[in-house]
C-alpha cells in the first residue's frame, strides 16, 4: 500500500462520533448488516448510522465497522448480538471518549429474539409462548435447537425470522 492509499483508509476509519457505540471487528464481512437488522436501524432510525463493510484489518483480513450516534447501552439486546456478530467490541462513546467497552459473547441459551421455524412448533400456534432456544455451537454460524419442538436450524439463514 502506499502511503496516498494509507492515507485515505485511516481518515475513513477515524471519523470520530460524540456520543453513541462504535461496533468494531464484525466479521467475517457482510455481518454489519446483521447487526443493522437486530439493532433495529432501518429508514425511520432518527441518528447517524455511518456503516463500513470490508475494511482492511491486520487481525482478520477484513472486517466490518459501525457507529451509531446516540445509541446508548439500554438500546441494546446483547444476546441478540450475540447470535450474529459473537466476537465483536462494542465501545460506549459519551464526548468523544470511550466510557465503556466489552466483546460480544454468543448466549447459550436465548429467548424471545427469533421465531421457531418448526412447522408444528407450540410457539408458532400460541403467541403467549415466547419462543426458546439452547445455542449448540458457540462460533459461527451458530445454529440452535428449540426448546419445544426440537428443530434444529442455523441462525443466518433465517434471518426473517428474527423478532
Ligand atoms: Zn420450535
Amino acid at each position: 500500500m502506499n502511503k496516498k492509499e494509507e492515507k485515505t483508509e485511516k481518515e475513513l476509519i477515524v471519523a470520530k462520533i460524540d456520543n453513541g457505540i462504535v461496533i468494531d471487528h464484525i466479521t467475517p464481512p457482510g455481518r454489519a448488516f446483521y447487526a443493522l437488522k437486530a439493532l433495529n436501524i432501518d429508514e425511520n432510525f432518527p441518528h447517524s448510522v455511518f456503516v463500513a463493510i470490508n475494511l482492511p484489518s491486520r487481525k482478520f483480513g477484513r472486517k466490518d465497522l459501525l457507529k451509531i450516534r446516540n445509541m446508548k447501552r439500554e438500546d441494546l439486546n446483547i444476546e441478540k448480538l450475540g447470535l450474529l456478530i459473537s466476537g465483536s467490541n462494542i465501545a460506549y462513546i459519551k464526548d468523544y471518549m470511550i466510557i465503556e467497552k466489552e466483546k460480544i459473547k454468543t448466549p447459550k441459551r436465548i429467548s424471545g429474539v427469533i421465531k421457531c421455524p418448526g412447522l408444528n412448533c407450540i410457539t408458532s400456534r400460541h403467541e403467549d409462548v415466547d419462543p426458546e432456544f439452547i445455542v449448540l455451537n458457540e462460533h459461527q454460524p451458530i445454529s440452535l435447537r428449540c426448546v419445544y419442538c426440537d428443530a434444529i436450524f442455523n441462525v443466518h439463514e433465517h434471518i426473517s425470522l428474527m423478532l
